[in-house]
């Protein structure tokens, strides 16, 4: 018989042969028959000893294509065996009359319910959400938000020092430069992420904390922009009621600066016997003011012809004011019974 009938018949004789190998040990004694050592595909390959030598390489590579083939045959089979296998399992353990017992089901933690819904009302209104290093360099960190080395402002943002010029940032405010240096003016941008500073951990502070930063450059942005914007994130996580006051403040890289207070959502600015505001009436958020020209020159923009402005607000500290928590600490410690009253 010619070698290629001879082939086809073997893998014929195959399919015929596994479709009464019912289990994996039937199919091991199949495989070795046909393409174990001394099987029946050893012993076609003998053949081609006594062939001349010119047909020989054709030969082989028949062979070898035989051999694939039937490999094939075998792993298709091997995956019928374990489908039966799966199928017999099911039909012993499911049982469909017994009740259904539902999973408990997980909900967003209060900070990322927060940093999601600021973020989602300045991508509403054009803003793009950029995150940064958490690691960055002391130039993205401080000289060019216009804090040199010796400026007293440095010791108020002190951190975690990996080498004398690089550290986990203690603001989000680094990616104002990155975003500059990268992007020229007009500019849109919300950055929401993690920050570390050296604080002691009490009912106000943490050592690693969350920010979200706005900032908004271009021809002709004032600061009556900035009061718009942060009114609407404060509608948005308090309530349609909110106001917006500025008090004023020094930041080295804005100016203008001012400290931002909104209604407080405990009394709605009633004060008197508020223990959330402490009857003023107004609750700080964070802090804002016009970018400091010193820091749009330093990334290569011009403040005769753009300005702008920006904030940052601790995710934590609107966290604790839109849900009331007394105490930052709340929402490190996972405690399923507090996540799930704000589920
Ligand atoms: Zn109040």
């Amino acid at each position: 018989m010619a070698l290629h009938d001879q082939l086809s018949a073997l893998a014929a004789e195959l399919a015929s042969a596994l479709t009464s190998a019912s289990d994996e040990r039937a199919l091991e004694e199949l495989r070795i028959a046909y393409l174990g050592r001394s099987g029946k595909i050893t012993e076609i390959r003998r053949g081609i000893g006594k062939l001349p030598p010119d047909e020989r390489p054709t030969a082989g590579k028949s062979i070898n294509d035989a051999v694939a083939g039937l490999e094939a045959q075998f792993a298709a089979a091997q995956q019928g065996i374990e489908l039966r296998k799966l199928d017999a399992e099911l039909e012993r353990t499911l049982d469909v009359t017994l009740w259904n017992v539902p999973a408990p089901l997980g909900s967003f933690h209060p900070i990322r319910k927060t940093i999601d819904d600021a973020c989602t009302y300045f991508v509403r209104h054009g803003f793009a959400v950029l995150l940064g290093p958490e690691v960055d360099t002391t130039r993205h960190n401080f000289d060019a938000l216009n804090i040199p080395p010796d400026h007293p402002a440095r010791e108020g943002f002190d951190s975690f020092y990996l080498r004398p010029d690089l550290l986990l940032r203690p603001h989000t405010s680094p990616m104002q430069i990155r975003a500059m240096e990268a992007y020229p003016p007009p500019i849109a941008i919300v950055v929401p992420g993690k920050c570390y500073r050296r604080d002691a951990v009490d009912a106000r502070h943490l050592y690693q904390f969350n920010q979200i930063e706005g900032l908004q450059v271009g021809e002709g942005i004032h600061f009556g922009h900035l009061r718009g914007m942060l009114t609407g994130m404060c509608r948005e996580l308090f309530g349609p009621r909110q106001e917006v006051r500025f008090r004023p403040s020094f930041f080295p890289f804005t100016e203008p600066s001012a400290e931002i207070d909104t209604t407080c959502p405990g009394c709605g600015g009633g004060g008197e016997s508020c223990r959330t505001c402490g009857g003023s009436g107004w609750i700080e958020i964070g802090g804002s003011g016009m970018v400091h020209p010193n820091v749009l020159r330093a990334v290569g923009y011009d403040p005769d012809v753009v300005s702008g402005w920006a904030f940052g607000c601790g995710i934590e500290r609107l966290a604790m004011v839109r849900y009331d928590i007394g105490d930052i600490r709340e929402f490190i410690w996972n405690e399923p019974s507090f996540l799930e009253q704000l589920a």
